[in-house]
């Protein structure tokens, strides 16, 4: 039997699956904590993957989502924040050495938008822009059913597109992006905002922090000021994907990531303010806004696919 073993190095753990042939239902799962103090991540991973690993089986690649900035081609992650010690980290020469098995690495991000393409919400569609929207904002782009990458694999990073000139300050030290303005966190800081201004919310009440889960929860009820900030972050979401729209007129736009569970309360501020920035209707006649299929499973997915092309 010959198998793919798929792995996804996440903020607070690390899964692994191994997947026989041609599917995408793994043989088997196991998980660990990304983070034990004192234990090395690189010797916590290749445990984890011997422990897929099949018995009676032929590894025919191993794919691995690993969080960016990374360079993809030469397999180095340039820095994981949240990996004492991973800075200009060889993963795929490591693991190529350990497990005596091909490697390949890719962003998380990138490699959500590539298992969105092979197996989610993606499938069908050649042209796509996958967007998570969680405690950062990222994404991944598919041109002519190719994963854009970039130079140096850098490519896709949504979230630092600017769509507020001198707007608040990004996490990653400039001002205005995406990520500034749309993420789980900046709502919530927006919200706060509102509420110290004295705007009124049926959220008033709770102690603080106020998080964009509990707006989510309260725009789904009906609260007003809620429903505003999920809006908000909707449209500078519309403005930055129409900008995307115009250069790679995707098929389909995929909105992952926990703010993308408000549904409808976020995507119809989106498509409203892409009908009234685009260049011409037939941009969003061809057009699907749908929010992701595989939840938290998109980025092994992705390594899985990332995997499977290893083998060709
Ligand atoms: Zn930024």
């Amino acid at each position: 039997m010959t198998c793919y073993i798929a792995v996804d190095v996440g903020g607070t753990q690390i899964r692994a699956a191994c997947y026989p042939d041609d599917s995408s239902t793994p043989a088997v799962v196991e998980r660990i904590p990304t983070r034990i103090a004192g234990e090395d991540a690189l010797e916590r991973i290749i445990s984890l993957i011997r422990y897929v690993w099949p018995e009676n089986g032929e590894v025919q690649g191993v794919g691995v989502a690993a969080p960016g900035p990374l360079d993809p081609y030469q397999g180095i992650i340039f820095n994981a924040p949240n990996i004492e010690g991973w800075i200009d980290f060889p993963l795929q020469a490591r693991l190529e050495e350990a497990l005596g098995a091909r490697v390949a690495i890719g962003n998380d991000a990138n490699l959500a938008a590539l298992g969105e393409s092979s197996y989610g919400a993606g499938q069908g569609h050649s042209h796509l822009i996958y967007i998570t929207v969680s405690t950062g904002v990222g994404g991944g782009i598919i041109v002519g059913d190719q994963l854009l990458l970039g130079h140096q694999g850098l490519a896709a990073e949504i979230g630092h597109v600017t769509v507020m000139p001198d707007g608040p300050m990004c996490g990653c030290g400039h001002r205005g992006h995406l990520e500034a303005l749309a993420s789980g966190p900046s709502i919530a800081r927006w919200f706060e905002e509102q509420l110290e201004r004295g705007a009124q919310s049926s959220l008033s009440i709770q102690p603080r922090p106020i998080t964009a889960k509990m707006i989510g929860q309260a725009a789904k009820k009906g609260d007003p000021l809620s429903i505003e900030a999920i809006t908000r972050a909707g449209e500078y979401l519309g403005l930055a994907l129409t900008g995307l729209a115009h250069i790679f007129n995707p098929t389909v736009i995929i909105i992952g990531g926990g703010v993308s569970r408000t549904g409808s309360l976020l995507l119809e501020p989106l498509r409203k303010t892409m009908e009234r920035e685009i260049l011409s209707p037939q941009y969003m006649q061809v057009l699907t806004i749908t929010t992701a299929a595989l939840g938290d499973d998109a980025g092994l997915a992705g390594a899985l696919a990332l995997a499977h092309t290893l083998n060709r």
